[in-house]
């Protein structure tokens, strides 16, 4: 259903939703809040802490005062309590005067701050007692937005959906299923998850959708694994002599856990089935010399081999270590090549016929390699990134003559191995779980907002000395409701604070051929700062830039921190990692602690889950880097356990999916909103 269809929505509005990704109707029921705002009692005044959004009760004893500055209007007030007193203050809100008569009794909402040793509110919302009632312990979705384009209206349209078109999200699960697992119906958890009556509510709801992606999720993989089952190994490697003296060639000696991964993986590669694995190990365990080295044992063995990245910039990088990599071998032994979008029309043609031919042996690049028209010799090895996962069609794309190449699937992502059954059901796992050491680890910060003066000016002698640093933001845009670091506001504000550093922006929002462009430009070091959201996460790899800095890093999750962390202690450099939080507390303080003190991502991950309770889901989460919507393995492994087992109960049940009863469900993989984007086809 177009969104031009939905009452209210014009071409104007139509085109700020598809700037944030929302195309349809179905996306748009889809686009869940990135957090709620949550309307909790107000705090008697004396409680109130600087960075704390909150309510206060006041009556208004003095009156108020209005005056000009420039062309700005200021009214301010002072409330008190027998616990304290406040000022409040509003800019350009004239009528906010005539509304607050002597005597009153209001509720103000807004973030505290301190000014001159006084606690102040910038622009609270002003609400009647009778009208904060009504909304006390609702919770407001906020959702994440782009200029133009307000919360409201997003909520209006989701609700003008919803309310006018009945069944427009359906149940694709059997009832019994529902009842056994005592699981909210969809329709309701879509409504629910917009507009949550209270947290209970906001639970169940945000339980079932967490299910349905981990539940989509995994059934297809079983789907594929099913599929998979009796292939045969097409490409037969020997183990030989060159690839020993390779391993003792390198500048430095394999860890016990890469000799044993990589042991593991040259076995499958000389078995008799065909190989799908994944090598799961930590940033900075030194994932990419095993990739290496299995695209060493095909082209040893006279074949081809594919490794795609999720950028350019990353290809590049991988494409340009492969070359120095190849020198350990006989010249002639691994001939790269690099193909990505922005390979030039004659080159691309020239590269295609040498794959077509074999003169072509190891090719690095981006989802270019697998596009129409690209036909390899006897493509043995593909390997990806963990967002690439393939599904059936395009395994069969790449397959030649039903000889279908191994795959290996490098990850990050810190989940336990009972999980990492489940979730990578399809996939034989390696896991990397010990580290080189580094001659310098990271110097770790965690400070607050009273810090970033310092933080500054640290970092502008870090560029200095010739370093190029991170910023990173939760958020791209500025939102009304969410006073939250974001990647635009933070880029403008230091190329003032800090006006003859080159800095430059990068965030999810923008084309691939734009961010490419942007990190390109970084890596090559033609800019000091790059202000980034997560987006960074696995694009770059830039052994110059030794410090990040994190803003609002309470916003994200203890894994992701250390995930982007990882970007930097690269390089020969000493490298820091500050993690700035957005307001003062000893519960955000000791989560983040938590990152000084380990460095490794399973110690992190499993201390994480521990330490946030089930309220600390409200918290916002980025959209469109992820692979779902609202699950997150690292915190919802309870019921990724539960879509595992109940996935192998309807595998049991039907197989195919083909009876009336599950229907719904197969209707759902194929085409649902849920599975589309996630590159399993079935
Ligand atoms: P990741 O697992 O995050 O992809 P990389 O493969 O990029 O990690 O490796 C991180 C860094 O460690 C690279 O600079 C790489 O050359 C280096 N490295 C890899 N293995 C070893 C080792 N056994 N000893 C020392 N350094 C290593
Ligand atoms: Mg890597």
């Amino acid at each position: 259903m177009k969104l031009t269809d939905i009452k209210g929505i014009g071409p104007k509005t139509e085109e700020l939703m598809n700037k944030v990704g929302i195309l349809t109707a179905e996306d748009l029921v889809r686009y869940y809040p990135a957090g709620y705002d949550a309307y909790t009692a107000p705090v008697p005044i004396g409680e109130v802490r600087p960075g704390a959004k909150c309510a206060v009760r006041g009556v208004i004893e003095r009156g108020v005062t209005m005056r000009r500055f420039k062309k700005v209007t200021i009214v301010t007030t002072e409330i008190a309590d027998q616990t304290g007193l406040i000022r409040l203050t509003w800019y350009n809100a004239p009528f906010i005067a005539g509304m607050l008569k002597r005597g009153s009794v209001w509720i103000f909402r807004g973030t505290a701050a301190e000014r001159k040793g006084a606690i102040v509110i910038d622009h609270p919302e002003v609400l009647s007692e009778e009208k904060y009632a009504l909304l006390t312990d609702t919770l407001v979705p906020i959702y994440s937005l782009t200029k133009g384009l307000s919360g409201k209206t997003i909520a209006k349209a989701v609700r003008a959906v919803l309310d006018t078109r009945p069944h427009f999200v359906h149940e694709f699960l059997p009832d019994a299923l529902l009842h056994l697992h005592g699981l909210m119906e969809e329709e309701e958890a879509v409504r629910s998850i917009h507009f949550p009556e209270n947290a209970g509510v906001f639970e169940q709801a945000r339980r079932r959708l967490v299910f349905d992606e981990f539940f989509l999720f995994v059934l297809s993989v079983r789907m594929l694994k099913m599929h998979d089952e009796d292939a045969r190994n097409g490409f037969p490697m020997r183990k030989t002599w060159e690839l020993e003296e390779a391993v003792q060639a390198l500048p430095f000696e394999l860890t016990g856990a890469q000799k044993r991964v990589w042991r593991e993986i040259e076995e499958a590669l000389s078995s008799d089935r065909l190989m799908s694995r994944l090598v799961q190990g930590d940033v900075g365990s030194g994932k990419t010399v095993i990739a290496f080295l299995a695209m060493a044992a095909c082209c040893v063995n006279g074949y081809q081999c594919a490794m795609m990245a999720p950028t350019e910039v990353l290809a590049r990088q991988h494409y340009e270590k492969l070359m120095s990599f190849a020198g350990f071998f006989e010249e002639g032994t691994i001939r790269p090549v690099l193909l990505t979008g922005s390979t030039g029309k004659a080159e691309r043609r020239t590269i295609l016929s040498r794959l077509k031919c074999g003169d072509i042996n190891a090719v690095v690049g981006t989802h270019a390699l697998f596009q129409e028209g690209v036909g390899y010799r006897d493509l043995a090895l593909v390997i990806t990134d963990e967002q690439h996962r393939f599904g059936v069609r395009q395994r069969e794309a790449l397959s030649d003559k039903g000889r279908r190449p191994h795959t290996l699937v490098m990850s990050a992502t810190p989940i336990p191995r009972t999980l990492g059954v489940i979730y990578y059901g399809d996939l034989d796992i390696s896991v990397i779980d010990e580290r080189p050491k580094r001659r310098l680890p990271i110097k770790n910060a965690v400070v607050d907002l009273t810090y970033r003066e310092k933080a500054l000016h640290f970092i502008d002698r870090q560029i200095e000395e010739g370093r190029q640093v991170y910023v990173i933001c939760p958020m791209i845009d500025a939102s009304e409701e969410l006073v939250l670091s974001n990647v635009k506001e933070e880029t403008a504000a230091l190329r003032k604070e800090l006006p003859s550093r080159r800095i430059l922006m990068l965030h999810g929002r923008m084309t691939p051929k734009e961010k490419n462009a942007v990190m390109e430009e970084f890596a090559a070091g033609n800019g000091d700062i790059l202000v980034s959201t997560t987006v960074i996460e696995v694009g770059i790899d830039v052994p110059n830039a030794t410090v990040m800095l994190i803003e609002n890093a309470e916003r994200f999750g203890l894994a992701q921190l250390h995930q982007l962390r990882g970007r930097v202690g690269r390089g020969e450099h000493q490298s820091y990692c500050i993690f700035m939080a957005g307001q003062k507390s000893d519960q955000i303080e000791e989560r983040l602690q938590i990152l000084k003190e380990s460095d490794d991502g399973f110690v992190i991950a499993e201390k994480d889950f521990e330490m946030r309770g089930p309220g600390d889901l409200l918290g916002i989460r980025q959209s469109g880097d992820a692979m779902f919507r609202i699950a997150d393995i690292t915190k919802d492994g309870e019921l990724l356990k539960l879509a595992g087992e109940t996935a192998a109960a309807v595998c049991e049940d039907d197989p195919s999916l083909a009876s009336d009863l599950y229907r719904p469900l197969k209707n759902e993989l194929e085409n649902g909103p849920l599975s589309n984007e996630r590159n399993i086809v079935l």
